[in-house]
């Protein structure tokens, strides 16, 4: 018997963000303010559908707070103690919705618990492999503890059959694409891992409604179209936030100007500082530029993203995704499509 089924051999395809256009298409929109970015997670709705990543070096209280006003959500990360992650959430103003993010084993139900007593709405079973036995019996406790009182977002999955599973093991809400983040090392370390967008195209063809969240890999309006249009109801971002003043950690004043650190959660210092040892290091750890309040990025994202849906001529993301035409570009396209003067 041959080891390999031809099944295996017969390799499917991976497009992901520069891959794809959106064709331009007739539309009546005369003002972009026509246009409603908004989306649901659940019975919750939000004008702007950007998450911040429960990552050390992106979303505490600060970065929380601010994407509340600005329409998103925040989701503090978890690596601290149960009570400094709570004071987190317990200083936000009592009417911002914020997450919090938990894990699949120790403490993971008694910081649930906690977390969901200081306020969080949202609880976030944040693993990098989700599609996996300890994810199902946290679901399952979860559901259990908190029966439909509180939103459960899981992930990470990467495909439409983890997709389905944690939707039937009880996750409200997706975080979909294993290996895509800016700073994430899991495909060449492992060799694991489906290109972001398709991920999105994939996990949208579910006949369950759980929220996809497109999380990773996204660097601009463009990409946040793209994915929103491919079927994800949000997106989730980590560099495109990381070095505003809502991050937490120290500015790093050098020569060429201030920086702040962005790292992986699972980058070998990541590692070091939260568990004291390293297991399998999946992430890189690099400085970014500081790039002022992340109000002005979110603003500039919004421009972009109502735009985007006004060239689809769409007023709302239902409309976007119903509407929306893909183009498969050439590597001369993707030359093609980015600014490509000649410069001096
Ligand atoms: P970015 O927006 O491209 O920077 O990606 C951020 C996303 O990368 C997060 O929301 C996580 O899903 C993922 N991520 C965070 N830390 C790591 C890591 O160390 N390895 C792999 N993926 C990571």
């Amino acid at each position: 018997m041959k080891k390999i089924s031809h099944d295996t051999l017969r390799l499917s395809e991976g497009l992901t963000y520069d891959d794809v256009l959106l064709i331009p298409q007739y539309s009546d929109i005369k003002s972009r303010t026509e246009v409603c970015i908004g989306s649901d997670l659940g019975d919750l709705r939000f004008d702007l559908p950007i998450i911040s990543s429960p990552m050390d070096t992106i979303t505490e209280s600060p970065m929380a707070a601010a994407m509340h006003s600005c329409g998103g959500l925040g989701i503090i990360h978890r690596y601290n103690s149960i009570e400094i992650q709570c004071q987190h959430i317990e200083c936000l103003p009592a009417e911002a919705i914020v997450g919090a993010a938990i894990g699949t084993s120790g403490d993971y139900l008694e910081r649930a618990r906690a977390l969901a007593a200081a306020g969080a709405r949202i609880l976030c079973v944040d693993v990098a492999h989700g599609h996996h036995i300890l994810m199902k019996e946290a679901l399952t406790a979860l559901r259990y503890a908190f029966g439909s009182n509180i939103h459960i977002m899981a992930g990470n999955v990467a495909t439409l059959e983890g997709y389905n599973d944690l939707v039937d093991w009880g996750a409200d809400s997706v975080r979909c694409n294993i290996g895509g983040g800016s700073i994430c090392s899991t495909r060449i370390q492992t060799g694991h891992g489906v290109t972001g967008l398709q991920t999105i195209f994939d996990c949208a063809r579910s006949d369950r409604n759980a929220p996809i969240i497109a999380d990773g890999g996204l660097r601009n309006a463009g990409d946040i179209v793209k994915a929103l249009a491919a079927g994800a109801d949000f997106v989730m971002l980590g560099s495109v936030l990381a070095g505003t003043d809502e991050t937490p950690g120290d500015i790093i004043n050098t020569r060429k100007g201030k920086y702040k650190t962005y790292r992986g959660m699972a980058s070998r210092d990541a590692q070091i500082e939260w568990r004291g040892r390293t297991s399998s290091v999946e992430g890189i750890a690099t400085s970014v530029p500081c790039k002022g309040p992340v109000s002005d990025v979110l603003r500039t994202l919004e421009r972009g993203i109502r735009s985007g849906f006004s060239y689809s001529g769409a007023r709302t993301l239902g409309e976007l995704q119903g509407k929306a035409k893909f183009l498969r570009q050439t590597g001369s396209g993707q030359t093609e499509s980015s600014t490509h003067i000649n410069k001096r």
